[in-house]
């Protein structure tokens, strides 16, 4: 009986687990718990009126790396961006899949301009980083959160921002106020 009981206790740890992180990269959350996150997180910041940041960021011709070289390779590079992007950020951020080759980060009690430091820093890690002979970069998008933002409104914000830094050339860090 008390055996049972941690058997089913283990797989019901398991099942959470696959429930809540990325399928390929399974150290990451997916998007289902990163919208969770994201939610509780700004009811956190406007509650006891804190910063809050989110990053948003995107592969750059992506489809070109899966074109090239096979969709495998396409595989190892989202893999390795995220463990890099796992490696230098703090403990207390929340990183996730957002997409297929989006991710989100976010970062409590922390304004935007520390948030575009944290990319820059992270842009020049993965510009420099050698992908088994290829070189990756990636795209930021930057958002804080205002008094009537919502979970959708930040992301929104983000988006608009990642999509002005695509314009601009890729791999730089935009944020949109
Ligand atoms: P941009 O610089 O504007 O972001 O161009 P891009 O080529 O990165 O963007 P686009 O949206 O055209 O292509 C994204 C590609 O990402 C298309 C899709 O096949 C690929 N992709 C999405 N999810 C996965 C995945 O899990 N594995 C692999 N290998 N490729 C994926
Ligand atoms: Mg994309
Ligand atoms: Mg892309």
């Amino acid at each position: 009986m008390v055996i049972l009981f941690f058997k089913i206790k283990k797989i019901k740890n398991k099942l959470e687990i696959i429930a809540t992180h990325d399928k390929l990269i399974t150290e990451i959350y997916n998007r289902l718990e990163m919208n969770k996150r994201l939610i509780e997180e700004i009811e956190r910041a406007k509650r006891y009126k804190t910063p809050l940041s989110i990053i948003y960021f995107d592969i750059d011709y992506f489809k070109k790396i899966n074109d090239t070289y096979g969709h495998e390779k396409g595989d190892f590079v989202l893999k390795e961006i995220s463990k890099l992007i796992k490696e230098n950020i703090r403990k207390t951020d929340i990183f996730g899949r957002w997409g297929g080759e989006e991710f989100l980060i976010i970062l409590p009690s922390t304004k935007a301009k520390e948030a575009v430091k944290i990319s820059e820093k992270l842009r020049k890690i993965i510009q420099e980083h050698n992908f088994d002979g290829l070189n990756v970069t990636i795209s930021f998008g930057i958002a804080e959160l205002k008094e009537n933002d919502d979970n959708i409104s930040i992301v929104n914000r983000a988006d608009r921002a990642l999509y002005k830094a695509k314009e601009k050339g890729r791999n730089i860090v935009v944020y949109i106020k």
